[in-house]
């Protein structure tokens, strides 16, 4: 049977990679939506392609430039709004989610993708960085099937037991082993942090990657959100999790046995490979992905992180230690942060500063429901913005 799929984010870097695989496999795939933020021309070239029922652009001015640049007889329906959002993901003529929005936007579609049962294909770590066991929650209470986009999640899952509940003990195993590329700033001192640019920070040694996560990888604030999206998705703790430094990208992450052995994922740095794992699970499709060169590789190399230089990591262990609403704090000041740090108002270095300084302050609260999180993101949002107009390095536009 021919599956229906949304892409929330589109036009992103994994949305993109997402209707590169789509398009391979028009027998199998058939997009029912799509949604931007605001790019108007990719979505109109997208529309032109894949002749979706509805395509959402969040922002309103973007979605009257699409209509109105539509050739006349297009049958997509444009959209706006963030209820427009949820609709889509939760529509019932969809079978498979794609949640590519970048940041704490994509949590509202992609919880109701989750409590409509749906097959979520979950790209957007924030979301569940944000609030975890609720989302989880709305997985089991949705009946929806959770397959993990992120490349490392995604290696971890296809190196864990078919069987695995949840229970490390039950299934032997010892450690997760979360592989991080070290990202362009890998070997730098502190003091070589002080001046580097959004330019040099977005250019990442590996991967092809949207701006925000580009500087979470350079800070190592992208493990510390994936350490603790792991925590969530496997039912484990930060001490659980080893995070080894792995320049290459080749392996992308590894569980250890309790007999010795290690299980290991490799394969070539493109997103199209989870993409295609996810969309087609149990089974295997092509991605468009080369195989791996072993002998070009020739060598892989590991080492443990560098925290004491990029604390971003500690502060997402001690942001899921606390636990309550203080990972979602930790990911709206980081947001903020990262935000301030691209506009070159605030320099690199201070992005740690800022976000442990809003942790500081936080009191954290127990989560009960969303609001509870919303309200823990808007409050961290808040506190960041003001805490970012009195830090040292600010330069003030
Ligand atoms: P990107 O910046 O390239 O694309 C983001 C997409 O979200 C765009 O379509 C944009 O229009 C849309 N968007 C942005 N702000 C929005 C808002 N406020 N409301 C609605 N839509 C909005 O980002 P990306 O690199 O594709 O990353 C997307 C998500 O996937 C992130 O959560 C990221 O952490 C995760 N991820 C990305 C990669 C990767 O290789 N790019 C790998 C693993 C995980
Ligand atoms: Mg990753």
């Amino acid at each position: 049977m021919i599956q229906t799929l949304t892409v929330l984010g589109a036009t992103g870097s994994i949305g993109q990679s997402t209707l590169d695989v789509v398009r391979r496999h028009p027998d199998r795939y058939r997009i029912f939506a799509l949604s931007a933020a605001r790019s108007v021309a990719r979505m109109r070239d997208d529309i032109a392609e894949f002749s979706p029922r509805f395509a959402v652009m969040t922002d309103a001015q973007a979605a009257a430039d699409l209509r109105s640049s539509l050739p006349a007889g297009c049958r997509t329906e444009i959209l706006t709004g963030g209820d427009a959002l949820s609709m889509i993901a939760s529509h019932t003529d969809v079978n498979v989610v794609m949640a590519a929005i970048v940041g704490a936007a994509g949590l509202l579609p992609t919880l109701a993708a989750a409590e409509a049962g749906k097959r979520v294909l979950l790209a957007n770590k924030e979301s569940l960085v944000m609030a975890g066991p609720l989302f989880m929650q709305a997985v089991r209470a949705g009946g929806a099937t959770l397959l993990p986009i992120d490349s490392e999640h995604n290696a971890i899952f296809q190196a864990l037991p078919q069987s695995y509940d949840g229970d490390f003990a039950a299934h032997g195993i010892r450690k997760i082993l979360l592989t991080a590329s070290g990202g362009p700033f890998r070997g730098y001192r502190a003091a070589q942090l002080e001046s580097v640019t959004p330019a040099q920070a977005v250019a990442h040694p590996n991967w092809s990657m949207g701006q925000k996560i580009s500087v979470d990888s350079a800070t190592l604030m992208n493990k510390g959100l994936e350490l603790i999206e792991a925590c969530f998705l496997f039912n484990c703790v930060p001490d659980d999790i080893q995070v080894v430094v792995h320049p290459q990208s080749v392996i992308h992450s590894m569980v250890q046995y309790c007999d010795g052995s290690v299980i290991a994922q490799l394969g070539q740095p493109d997103m199209r490979t989870p993409i295609a794992y996810g969309l087609a699970w149990p089974e295997r499709i092509d991605a468009g992905v080369q195989s791996l060169d072993l002998f070009s590789i020739a060598r892989l190399d590991f080492t443990p992180p560098d925290e004491m230089t990029f604390p971003c990591l500690s502060l997402a262990k001690q942001a899921f230690n606390a636990g309550g609403t203080m990972p979602a704090v930790l990911n709206a000041a980081n947001e903020v942060a990262v935000d301030a740090f691209l506009r070159e108002q605030i320099p690199f270095s201070v992005i740690p500063t800022l976000i442990a300084r809003v942790m500081a302050q936080h009191e954290v609260q127990p989560v009960q429901h969303l609001a509870d999180v919303m309200a823990a993101d808007q409050w961290a949002r808040d506190c960041a913005l003001a805490q970012s107009a009195t830090v040292p390095g600010r330069v003030n536009l």
